[in-house]
């Protein structure tokens, strides 16, 4: 960017003919963030990132496992959607200037900023977590788990939520020279999922040969494995997979926060802020009826839409539009099967655990539709034809036909 200019140097941003929307983060809620400003037209668009890269997290287990290839997990946004975008962290966002500070202590100028950073693993909530255990949140997680794996016989996943269950199920369904446990502190799997789901999922597990602990609390992890909270010991390599927490604050420092997410108006504007929007996992999204969304992809991408719009409204003096968010479903694709819902209608038992990688599929392909068209939708989507086990173990084809 030609108009990064260092904080302490001049006071007076170069300024693009057009008003300029910047969007924090490349993520779900910020590709179509990026998008739907550009679409909206009149104004600039610029996306900040601090890899660049739009990461597809739902990927995230199967590269891990080795059924999928790192490209599969994430593309550059620009090669996306063709919005400019700047490889940097954002360090502070300034509503009343109009300013966002990079990291390397340079700003840029907006007239409109969209925030959608994501959130991150809690890391710390158990003594030794964040020394010890792995955690899967970026594509780089991803490989340094994939290279871990290569050397384990004994994985050790905390947390059966739908990241903990994808991994573990990814795992053993793959590898039959690892054993893969899942140690869960509620009563069963994915507990914020209705019972059905938690059976069908259980079902699966068994089958694939993941063993559970549930209602098993972690008392502490370190370099050999983990400590039960009855003092059972296990060992192996132990991931973290214990629920994301949103950190609004870190650019934010103003914002009213729920659970770590901002507080954010019908229209997405932050509560309290002029021109800045929050989209995705930072924000306290709502559905229609009022009720808390939780965090995941097709929120974001939803949120992102709205947001997008919504910052180049702002920017150029139109009126903003309320966000009307729905949550349609939940796919938590294991691989060669799944379980999910549509609404509430359970996918994961017979035949139709096999229809979830393949609405899954059909949900990627959409989201990349949505950003650049027919042609990029068919050349990001994951190989699933490829031969793709690639840590040199022997794939357990039995366990997943
Ligand atoms: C392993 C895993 C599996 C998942 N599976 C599913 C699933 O099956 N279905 C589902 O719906 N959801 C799933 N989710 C949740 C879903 O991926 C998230 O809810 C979604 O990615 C949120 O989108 P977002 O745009 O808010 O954040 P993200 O997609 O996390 O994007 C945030 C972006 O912000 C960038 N960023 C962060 N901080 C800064 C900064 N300071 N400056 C500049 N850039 C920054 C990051 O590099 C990143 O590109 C999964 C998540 C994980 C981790």
């Amino acid at each position: 960017m030609s108009d990064h200019t260092p904080e302490h140097d001049p006071p007076e941003p170069l300024r693009s003919p057009a008003p300029r929307v910047v969007i924090v983060g490349a993520g779900y809620a910020g590709s179509h963030a990026a998008v739907a400003a550009r679409r909206a037209g009149d104004v600039e668009v610029v996306v900040v990132d601090q890899d660049g890269w739009h990461g597809f997290l739902p990927r995230l287990a199967g590269v891990a496992a080795g059924r999928l290839r790192a490209s599969d997990a994430r593309s550059p946004l620009r090669e996306l959607t063709g919005v400019e975008v700047v490889r940097a962290g954002v360090v502070r966002v300034d509503d009343e200037a109009g300013l966002l500070v990079l990291d390397d202590a340079t700003t840029l100028q907006a007239d409109a900023m969209v925030v959608t950073v994501g959130s991150g693993s809690p890391a710390g909530s158990v003594p030794g977590s964040s020394e010890h255990a792995a955690t899967l949140h970026t594509p780089d997680d991803a490989l340094r788990l994939r290279r871990r794996l290569a050397r384990t016989r004994q994985l050790l996943v905390v947390g059966a939520g739908a990241t903990g269950v994808q991994l573990a199920a990814e795992v053993a369904a793959l590898r039959d020279d690892i054993e893969v446990h899942l140690i869960e502190v509620a009563g069963r799997v994915l507990p914020a999922e209705p019972q059905r789901l938690s059976e069908d999922a259980t079902r699966y597990l068994h089958r694939v040969g993941v063993r559970l602990h549930l209602g098993t609390e972690v008392a502490r992890i370190d370099r050999r494995g983990l400590l039960t909270g009855e003092g059972r010991r296990l060992d192996g390599t132990v991931v973290w997979a214990g629920g994301w927490r949103a950190r609004a604050d870190e650019l934010l420092p103003d914002a009213p926060l729920l659970d770590g997410r901002a507080v954010v108006t019908s229209d997405l504007r932050v509560s309290g802020l002029r021109r800045v929007l929050a989209a995705g996992d930072v924000a306290a999204h709502r559905d229609v009826l009022g009720r808390p969304l939780p965090m995941s992809a097709q929120i974001a991408s939803q949120a992102g839409a709205v947001a997008g719009r919504n910052a180049a409204a702002l920017a150029t003096g139109r009126a903003t539009r309320p966000a009307r968010l729905l949550e349609l479903g939940r796919m938590i694709d294991c691989g060669a099967r799944g379980v999910g819902r549509v609404g509430p209608v359970p996918l994961g038992w017979g035949p139709t655990a096999r229809m979830v990688p393949l609405l899954h599929l059909g949900i990627d392909a959409r989201h990349l539709w949505q950003l650049g068209g027919p042609v990029l939708a068919l050349a990001h989507l994951p190989g699933r034809t490829r031969p793709q086990v690639d840590t040199g173990a022997r794939p357990n084809l039995h366990a997943v036909s």
